[in-house]
C-alpha cells in the first residue's frame, strides 16, 4: 500500500460520508432541509443568539385547505403543490433565512438576525410570493398561514416552535392567508 492509495481511500470515504450526510438532512420531495436538519440549525442559531444576543425569529407556515388539493386533484398534484410552495418560499428569502420542510405541508423558517418587525415583513413577503404563484394547469393556487415567534433571550427551540405554532393556529382561525406574531 503506497501513500497515494491511502489518500485516495480517504477521499472516497469522505465523499461517501458527505453524500450520506446530505441525504440524511434533505427532504426528498422538496430538496429543502428536512425536519431533522432544520431543528439542528435552529439549535445552532439559538446557541449563537444566547451567546452574542443576536436577534432570532422562527416562522411556521402551513398550506391553507390543502386537503382539498389532494381530494380534488390527487396526491401527485398535492406533492407538486408542496414542492412549488417550498420553492416560492425559498426564492423569496435571503440566503441567511433558512426554510425547511417540517413535515406534511408544513414548513419552518429560521430567521437569523430578525427582530419581530423584520420577521413580520419577511413573513408577508413569503405569504405574498406563494399567493402570487396562482394556478398551474387545472390545479388552483394556494395560500399559506404563518405563525411567528421571536427568541427573547431564554427558552428552548421547542418553546420557540410551540409559540410559533400557537400563532399559526390563530392565523388559521382568523381566516387563513395571513401571518400572526406570537404574544
Ligand atoms: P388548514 O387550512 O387548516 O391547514 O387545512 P388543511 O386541509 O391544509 O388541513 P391539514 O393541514 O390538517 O391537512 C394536511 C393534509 O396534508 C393531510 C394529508 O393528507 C396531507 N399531506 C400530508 N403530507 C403530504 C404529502 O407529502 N403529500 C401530499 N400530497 N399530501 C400530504
Ligand atoms: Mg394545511
Ligand atoms: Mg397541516
Amino acid at each position: 500500500q503506497d501513500g497515494t492509495e491511502t489518500v485516495e481511500n480517504a477521499r472516497i470515504l469522505e465523499s461517501a460520508r458527505s453524500a450520506a450526510e446530505r441525504v440524511a438532512n434533505t427532504d426528498m420531495l422538496t430538496g429543502l432541509p428536512n425536519r431533522r436538519h432544520i431543528l439542528a440549525m435552529l439549535e445552532e442559531a439559538l446557541r449563537a443568539a444566547r451567546q452574542d444576543g443576536a436577534a432570532l425569529a422562527v416562522a411556521i407556515f402551513d398550506i391553507d385547505h390543502f386537503k382539498q388539493i389532494n381530494d380534488n386533484h390527487g396526491h401527485a398534484a398535492g406533492d407538486a403543490v408542496i414542492r412549488r410552495v417550498g420553492q416560492r418560499a425559498k426564492a423569496s428569502l435571503r440566503d441567511e433565512d433558512l426554510v425547511g420542510r417540517f413535515g406534511g405541508e408544513e414548513f419552518v423558517c429560521v430567521l437569523h438576525g430578525r427582530s419581530a418587525r423584520s420577521a413580520e415583513l419577511v413573513a408577508e413577503r413569503v405569504r405574498k410570493a406563494v399567493e402570487a404563484d396562482g394556478r398551474t394547469g387545472d390545479v388552483p393556487g394556494v395560500t399559506i398561514s404563518i405563525g411567528l415567534a421571536v427568541f427573547a433571550g431564554e427558552g428552548s427551540a421547542e418553546d420557540l416552535l410551540q409559540r410559533a405554532d400557537k400563532a399559526l393556529y390563530l392565523a388559521k382561525r382568523e381566516g387563513r392567508n395571513r401571518s400572526r406574531m406570537a404574544a
